[in-house]
């Protein structure tokens, strides 16, 4: 058990996961569903954070949010994983409070409008990194079809970051879900950096198998990792983070959050949760700053 005398907070905390939604979020969603509208879908949104509210229509009050989110909770760097395609809001955020949030974009990868609206993410607004939803858009990892976007995240130094596994919503297609299908990937790209949200979000073995192989995966730690309960063992939050560690070192995890919504906001328990796991694994401080904040400095050269 962790040892007050020897308790360890980061110099700095950047989170590497936090999903920026705005107005359009819920539109969208509320028109999938076949909801009126953003307020008629909330209603009838059962969300295991608890209650949602309907962001603001204006992106710098969205921005706004966040931002007194981070200051509150002393957190230094947000990556931002927009709505699919949208630019709007995340070019506001940065302009905002460029030295805060990190602008990811979101993209379908089948969509063949992806590489452009990638391509002009990257010239207009800097952005930093991918997000990908395999499991969502039906496509494995391996696909020709996500090529041109691996070929933008090596010329431009973009950390890509998977979401395999389970919980990514009711229309999930297990068969796109396994991480292992970024093995040919990592080889055919050894410059290109990859992380995998939630620790594989169910799919730990084939995490761990993949960073034996390969030194650009990373492993992500965000969420409550939920994904543990539905496991036919018992394997907590310390088991993982110890797994990894003692595989690879702490070099290769990269800490964030998953948080989302308000009035929720920044998800301070699940840094709280897992500081706590890594003081009782008795990580150095050097070892605390490289999770919190130094491996994603390093990976993207912020
Ligand atoms: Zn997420």
């Amino acid at each position: 058990m962790s040892s007050v005398d020897r308790w360890y907070t980061p110099d700095k905390i950047y989170d590497a996961h936090c999903h920026y939604f705005g107005h359009s979020f819920f539109n969208r969603v509320a028109k999938q569903r076949g909801f009126e509208s953003a307020e008629e879908l909330l209603k009838n949104w059962q969300f295991r954070g608890g209650k949602i509210e309907l962001p603001p229509k204006d992106s710098k009050q969205l921005a706004e949010m966040w931002a007194r989110e981070a200051e509150k909770n002393n957190v230094d760097k947000i990556v931002l994983l927009p709505e699919f395609n949208d630019l709007t809001d995340l070019r506001v955020a940065v302009q905002e409070y460029p030295d805060l949030f990190v602008p990811f974009l979101s993209v379908d990868p089948t969509q063949p409008e992806a590489k452009s609206i990638l391509e002009k993410g990257i010239s207009e607004i800097g952005v930093k990194g991918i997000k990908l939803y395999p499991p969502l858009h039906y496509f494995h990892a391996y696909d020709d079809r996500v090529t041109p976007i691996y070929e933008l995240a090596q010329e431009h130094n973009l950390l890509v970051t998977f979401h395999f596994g389970v919980s990514v919503g009711s229309t999930a297609d297990m068969r796109f879900m396994n991480p292992t299908d970024l093995s040919p990937v990592a080889l055919k790209f050894p410059k290109v950096k990859f992380a995998l949200a939630h620790f594989g979000t169910g799919y730990f073995r084939e995490l761990l198998f993949l960073m034996y192989h390969y030194k650009n995966i990373y492993a992500e730690t965000s969420s409550s990792n939920v994904w543990m309960d539905y496991l036919p063992h018992k394997l907590t939050l310390q088991d993982v983070f110890r797994k990894v560690i003692d595989a690879t070192g702490v070099d290769h995890i990269i800490f964030g959050t998953d948080s989302s919504f308000f009035p929720r906001g920044w998800r301070r328990a699940i840094f709280e949760w897992q500081l706590a796991v890594l003081n009782d694994l008795r990580l150095s401080q050097e070892e605390i700053n490289a999770v919190f904040y130094k491996n994603l400095e390093k990976v993207l050269n912020l």
